[in-house]
């Protein structure tokens, strides 16, 4: 944060600040841009676009859902495209868009700050006063904005869980967004801690290259696979309730998997589309771990990580086991509460939108936020197209009657 005594720098005005250039800052720019709004500039902490696919995701990530469910606005994927996109296929497809649109995007730009003046802007309407860092000069840059659009990320920061000796553990300990490959964890044995989507597929990935692979899981699931969640997509586009979706999801689900709870997989008692529109929970989907799972290449530990001591692992059952290596899927956190200053209720204390879909994305003063409701891909192309209609309209000239 710069000092009080900082020189002062003149703010560059813009009629909308887009903070971060994933795939909801980049969609709300292209959708603002189609809609006439050409002042709108996106500002990035990161040196590219879409930087979670570029450099936080592991080598053999694929898409979960289908193309026609992973597109921006107005850029479907086309024919030729693989149903499920591989990561730097879709990071490509970002890149693409940001130059299709002409997105305006200033990289390396970490925003410290950005608060509501009411008395700016000399029109009676206020402007965001947002200041930024300038990470390739150390730099402060001010800017001023009728509309700030918080696109920064419900992934931002790894949250990793403080487990006591985990520092002194003699082997390789990374976080999920720092894993690429197995390379090197061949014949080693390998704890995964977390069973989410991308514990489950780091954990795959690990035991198809010969690691001696365990899977920490202390919480329920949901497991589907791609093709029946798919049909379950479907079946919410044709606004099928979520308790039928649910049902049918889950009969399809036993037939395919039986009972997971037999593997150590415990099924939550609310439904997995219920559960998706409720919570922050997603399904698991499989890419073939279960498989693994039932042929005893993947060792399921059904409790948290307690400790650690040496290369041994206590769990919160008791059971302990030594360890070369391990992976921590513990999931992300959004940091948005530090840097915007702002109580209107838009943002809840985890930084992720506190308000419930579909009501989530317009707080007061000009405020928006896009990919904060856990909506995945989907969500942004629906939030960028809300959020641009909503300022186009907000800044078009009033008629004279
Ligand atoms: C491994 C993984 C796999 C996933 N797979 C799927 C999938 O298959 N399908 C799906 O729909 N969803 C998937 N998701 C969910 C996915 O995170 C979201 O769909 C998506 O990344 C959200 O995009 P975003 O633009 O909102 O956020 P991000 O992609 O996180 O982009 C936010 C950007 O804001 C920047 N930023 C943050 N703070 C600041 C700041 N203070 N100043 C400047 N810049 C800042 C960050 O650098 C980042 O580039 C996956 C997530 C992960 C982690």
């Amino acid at each position: 944060m710069a000092s009080a005594a900082a020189p002062a720098v003149a703010a560059q005005e813009e009629d909308v600040i887009i903070v971060g250039a994933g795939q909801s800052g980049l969609a709300v720019a292209a959708c603002l841009s189609l809609r006439g709004v050409r002042s709108s500039l996106v500002l990035e902490r990161d040196d590219c676009v879409g930087s979670l696919w570029r450099k936080r995701a592991y080598d053999r990530l694929h898409l979960h859902l289908a193309k026609q469910y992973s597109a921006l606005p107005h850029a479907p994927h086309p024919d030729d495209a693989p149903t499920y996109l591989p990561r730097d296929a879709f990071a490509d497809y970002l890149d693409g868009y940001a130059s299709r649109f002409g997105v305006r995007a200033r990289l390396r730009r970490e925003v410290r700050s950005a608060a509501f003046d009411p008395a700016a802007g000399g029109d009676g309407r206020g402007r965001w006063a947002v200041e930024a860092i300038d990470l390739g000069t150390g730099k402060r840059e001010l800017y001023e904005a009728r509309f700030l659009v918080v696109a920064s990320g419900e992934n931002d920061e790894r949250f990793v869980p403080e487990v006591p000796g985990m520092e002194a553990f003699p082997g390789k300990v990374m976080h999920a967004a720092e894993y690429r490959s197995p390379e090197g964890m061949e014949g080693k044995a390998v704890l995964v801690v977390g069973g989410g989507n991308s514990g489950m597929e780091i954990a795959y990935d690990l035991a198809s290259a010969g690691a001696v692979t365990s899977i920490a899981v202390r919480s329920e699931l949901h497991l589907v696979t791609k093709e029946i969640w798919n049909v379950g997509m479907a079946l919410y586009g044709y606004h099928v309730p979520a308790w039928i979706i649910d049902k049918l999801v889950l009969l399809m689900c036993a037939v395919v998997f039986g009972d997971t709870a037999r593997h150590g997989l415990r099924r939550p008692a609310v439904g997995p589309f219920t559960m998706k529109l409720t919570s922050p929970a997603y399904p698991v989907v499989d890419v073939g771990t279960y498989a693994k799972i039932r042929s005893g290449e993947v060792r399921v530990l059904p409790a948290a990580v307690k400790s650690v001591r040496g290369n041994v692992v206590e769990f919160a059952d008791g059971n302990r086991h030594p360890f070369d290596a391990i992976v921590l899927a513990t999931g992300y956190r959004s940091t948005v509460r530090r840097w915007l200053k702002s109580e209107d209720g838009l943002i809840g204390d985890d930084g992720l939108a506190a308000r419930p879909y579909p009501e989530h994305w317009k707080g007061e003063n000009g405020l928006y936020c896009a990919g904060l409701v856990r909506r995945g891909i989907y969500g942004s192309y629906e939030d960028a197209e809300l959020i641009a209609g909503d300022i186009s309209e907000l800044l078009r000239p009033k008629q004279v009657q």
